[in-house]
């Protein structure tokens, strides 16, 4: 070992899901939005001009800022944007988590929490969700260094109310809570009414899926002025120049199209509906979803082998072999048709296993 191979910085990464190319592929697998983004973002994707690479972005993002501030109804120092949620959960952590006291999380979320408390050497602990996967709120009343719940939790898919939320905060008022609703828009309760009340919250919320923008990478915070402020001098020690020029105009446009964003939101609701109605047909258990994915087990079949089944049919969804959740899946809710032909499929596989069974 070299002298200097002791002073690298080593995390184990998180893994995302694949990103399979394949023609045919049906690929619900990583949470991402089956329909376009607003018609205004092709238009301008449409009229961009290599002329506007040749300057640097706008460092405040004022434009992007502006228009979430004045959707949302807060100030314009009340909002922080980044390169997707990931980004700005990153730099949260970054900003707020300086105790020695553990931050807390449950055991059962994002997995990116952990890579970053590791990579910044923050301490954390992990509660156990309840055997129904629910967050136990006691667990967080303990004296913790900062709290983390992903609204509604992921993969679970279930969302806690905003009196569950309260309580964590009125618990927790001398740490930062991090609330993240990347998937709040889909049926979920927002704790943006709570922002009044408690400076010490900050609530992330990102345009990669309810905006079907996943790879225009958009995400932003909102909270008390004083947490926006701390973090942006963080960012403008690391890289001022975050968001590109091209990603502040299409964000922009996208907020503008309120209407044709909710008729998205109701399209995969539906969807949903009709997904889980299904699949509890087929005896599957399926929490109930605040999410646009489904997070289904069954008490007599090999999740992991349907996984690996729809993949050979070139349907993605994804699995995880770590423990308490090695025999569910996560399946992103897709096109009408796209969940047709998941059914089809897992139908196809429930079937067989059905005569595998009868056959001994
Ligand atoms: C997808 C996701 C994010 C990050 O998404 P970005 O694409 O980086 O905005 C953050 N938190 C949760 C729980 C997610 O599922």
């Amino acid at each position: 070992m070299k002298a200097w191979e002791k002073n690298i910085r080593t995390v184990d990464p998180y893994v995302p899901g694949e990103q399979p190319v394949l023609d045919d592929m049906i690929k619900l697998n990583t949470n991402e939005n089956p329909y376009p983004p607003a018609p205004g973002v092709k238009e301008i994707i449409e009229q961009m001009s290599v002329k506007d690479i040749r300057l640097y972005p706008d460092a405040n993002c004022s434009s992007l800022v502006n228009v979430l501030s004045a959707y949302y109804q807060l100030e314009k120092d009340q909002v922080f944007v980044g390169v997707g949620s990931d980004d700005v959960l990153a730099t949260a952590f970054l900003t707020f988590f300086n105790s020695k006291k553990p931050i807390l999380f449950p055991d059962i979320t994002y997995a990116f929490y952990d890579v970053w408390a590791k990579l910044y050497h923050i301490p954390y602990e992990r509660p156990a969700l309840d055997e129904n996967f629910r967050i136990r709120r006691e667990d967080y009343y303990k004296e913790n260094g900062g709290v983390v719940i992903a609204n509604p939790n992921a993969p679970t898919s279930i969302c806690e109310g905003l009196e569950f939320i309260e309580d964590i905060l009125i618990h927790n008022q001398d740490v930062i809570v991090i609330v993240d609703e990347a998937y709040v828009d889909f049926g979920g309760v927002s704790a943006r009414p709570l922002l009044r009340k408690y400076d010490n919250l900050l609530i992330t919320q990102t345009f990669s899926k309810s905006r079907s923008m996943a790879g225009a990478r958009i995400g932003y915070c909102m909270g008390n002025k004083r947490l926006i402020q701390a973090m942006n001098e963080v960012k403008y020690s690391i890289n001022s120049y975050t968001m590109n020029q091209w990603a502040l105009q299409i964000g922009v446009e996208a907020v503008k199209d309120d209407v044709y964003f909710k008729e998205g939101l109701v399209k995969i609701m539906r969807t949903r509906q009709t997904t889980a109605n299904a699949l509890r047909e087929l005896g599957f258990d399926v929490m109930d979803s605040k999410t646009n994915f489904l997070f289904v087990t069954h008490k007599h079949l090999d999740c992991k082998q349907l996984f690996e089944y729809l993949r050979t049919k070139h349907i993605f969804v994804r699995h995880w072999d770590t423990e308490r959740i090695s025999n569910y899946l996560r399946v992103s809710i897709g096109t009408e048709n796209e969940m047709k032909a998941f059914l089809d499929e897992t139908r196809q596989f429930v079937q067989m296993s059905q005569q595998a069974v009868s056959v001994q």
